[in-house]
């Protein structure tokens, strides 16, 4: 029943002896084998190499959800820019800028507006389809969308002061917006920049953390009420918090913590009280900001609820490109020695992160996006030659640019027989243009492997995955990874990881580039 532009629209149909729909329609089974290699290295620096493989069951609930999506920093430039985005998209609103007539879409946004391989046709050319018509996923136009922020301003003055869209299109979602109105939030001072003090007038009341905990479930159980939803996701895309400081007895385990919050522990940040609350909610809650929400004992806490937590910082205009472009040199085999990265931007993003320990938030996370890719060459990186890349980030706030933030990123790589190689790149991201998308992503790929539960062979029980949602590492810049587990930044790895995923379970194998059909005679 499902349509174009709606949730749950599939174009796709498999042939497969590994898929089966059950008799009621309302379930997908496949039959996965997982294939890897075991690798040992020997003292004298060899491998021995042994495939392995493993079986799994992976059901994928065909039924997509009513969905509603609360946003923690509604009215900041991203939360109003999404809304506004989906307002346009559902009401087919276009808009004139100087160029001419724009018609709405979701453009940055994989799941909205990427293809996916399927496979060739008879000729031997390769067929792609949308994204998101293969199995059935949550569509943004379908999104209900509600939040909090410590601003009270309704969400089409929010737009407005937010000074990212144009304003044709203003003009006419204002009316949509107008009577949305951020929920009251919780703020403490000291995490966030002190000058982002004049915008908080919709805080909520008194100093008890466990009541404020108490307060967002029951924001959340009525906005599920109020808005007849199967299910809430909740993403945090308010203001980069500083990091909270890691204290054993405090937020080293889940019980700490919940012990730390009922005695209302200055040390618990805003976020992980969000965190927290959607946690024993049992709805998945994604991090975009860089600040160390998920503590040890928070995610051990969504571990014991079985609930889906993702994180940190929307991967969106610099260090996506980054994660690209250290990923070619090194498997190029040329040696990044260093990485220069300067961001100006006058959103009020960049108000924040002018503040040092806010800044060092998103210096953090920056930074690690190239470690585990120049792990992976021993060839370049060793102890000889150094296994480190000089790598510097600046960010300045310069009130003028706005919302254009402009990215200047200078890869400096050692060649063959002692060249050098300087890539310099000048990048204008319209940043919320660009972070808005995510968020679109973000939920709806969580939303989708929230879908789905696996069970390897021998086993009873169907299992949802892990609750760090690992698959949504594309679309952030310090992927949360399990603890004891190193994260995967290479942008295509990430991709490929959730190609996969999608392909298994409609019975396809991973995705091959061997293209034998044609390299053959
Ligand atoms: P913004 O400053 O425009 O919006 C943030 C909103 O959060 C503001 O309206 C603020 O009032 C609100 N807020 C602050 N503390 C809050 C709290 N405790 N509870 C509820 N609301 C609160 O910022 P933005 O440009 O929308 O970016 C949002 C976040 O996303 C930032 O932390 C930013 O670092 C992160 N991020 C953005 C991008 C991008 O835009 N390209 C990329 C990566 C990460």
């Amino acid at each position: 029943s499902a349509t174009p532009g709606r949730s749950g629209y599939t174009t796709v149909q498999v042939f497969s002896d590994k898929v089966q729909v059950a008799e009621d329609q309302s379930y997908l089974l496949s039959k996965f084998t997982y294939e890897n290699a075991l690798v040992e290295t020997t003292a004298e620096g060899k491998y021995k190499v042994k495939p392995v493989k493993e079986d799994y069951e992976f059901k994928l609930d065909l039924k997509v959800p009513k969905v509603g999506v609360m946003l923690v920093g509604w009215g900041g430039n991203n939360g109003s820019t999404l809304t506004a985005t989906t307002i346009a998209n559902r009401n087919g609103i276009s808009f004139h800028t100087k160029k001419g007539k724009v018609e709405p879409n979701y453009y940055g946004s994989v799941t909205q507006a990427s293809t996916l391989k399927l496979g060739i046709n008879a000729q031997g050319e390769d067929i792609y389809c949308p994204f998101n018509e293969i199995v059935p996923m949550l569509h943004p136009n379908d999104f209900v969308i509600g939040g909090w922020d410590i601003s009270s301003v309704n969400l089409a003055d929010a737009m407005a002061r937010s000074e990212v869209l144009d304003y044709d299109l203003q003009r006419q979602v204002a009316k949509h917006m107008s009577g949305l109105k951020p929920l009251p939030s919780v703020y403490y001072p000291d995490f966030i920049a002190a000058n982002q003090e004049a915008r908080a007038d919709n805080v909520i009341p008194g100093s008890d953390k466990w009541a404020h905990v108490e307060q967002l479930r029951k924001d959340i159980r009525e906005f599920k009420a109020n808005n007849d939803l199967d299910r809430v996701i909740v993403c945090w895309t308010a203001n980069t918090e500083r990091y909270a400081e890691i204290i054993p007895g405090v937020n080293d385990t889940a019980d700490n913590l919940l012990k730390a919050i009922r005695e209302s522990h200055s040390e618990v940040a805003p976020s992980t009280i969000f965190a927290v609350a959607c946690i024993l909610e049992g709805i998945p809650f994604i991090n975009g900001s860089p600040q160390n929400t998920f503590v040890p004992g928070c995610i051990e806490l969504a571990e014991r609820h079985k609930s889906l937590i993702g994180g940190d910082d929307f991967k969106s205009g610099q260090t996506k490109l980054k994660s690209v472009l250290a990923q070619f040199l090194v498997d190029a085999g040329i040696r990044p020695v260093s990485v220069a990265s300067y961001n100006h931007l006058g959103n009020n993003d960049g108000y924040n992160l002018s503040a040092p320990q806010q800044f060092r938030s998103k210096e953090i996370s920056k930074a690690s996006v190239i470690d585990d890719i120049i792990k992976s060459n021993q060839i370049l990186y060793n102890e000889k030659k150094g296994d480190k890349v000089d790598h510097c980030i600046v960010i300045k706030y310069m009130k003028a640019v706005g919302d254009d933030k402009i990215a200047m990123d200078e890869y400096h790589s050692e060649l063959m027989m002692g060249g050098h190689n300087t890539i310099s790149i000048h990048n204008v991201c319209e940043d919320s243009l660009l972070a808005s998308p995510l968020i679109i992503d973000l939920v709806v790929v969580a939303e989708f492997c929230s879908r789905i539960t696996y069970r390897k062979v021998g086993e009873e029980e169907f299992k949802p995955f892990h609750s760090v949602l690992s698959f949504l590492s594309y679309w952030l810049k310090a992927p949360l990874t399990r603890p004891g587990v190193e994260p995967v930044n290479g942008l295509n790895k990430q991709r490929a990881a959730v190609e996969n995923l999608i392909r298994a379970l409609v019975g396809l194998s991973p995705q091959s580039e061997l293209k034998l059909e044609e390299r053959c005679w």
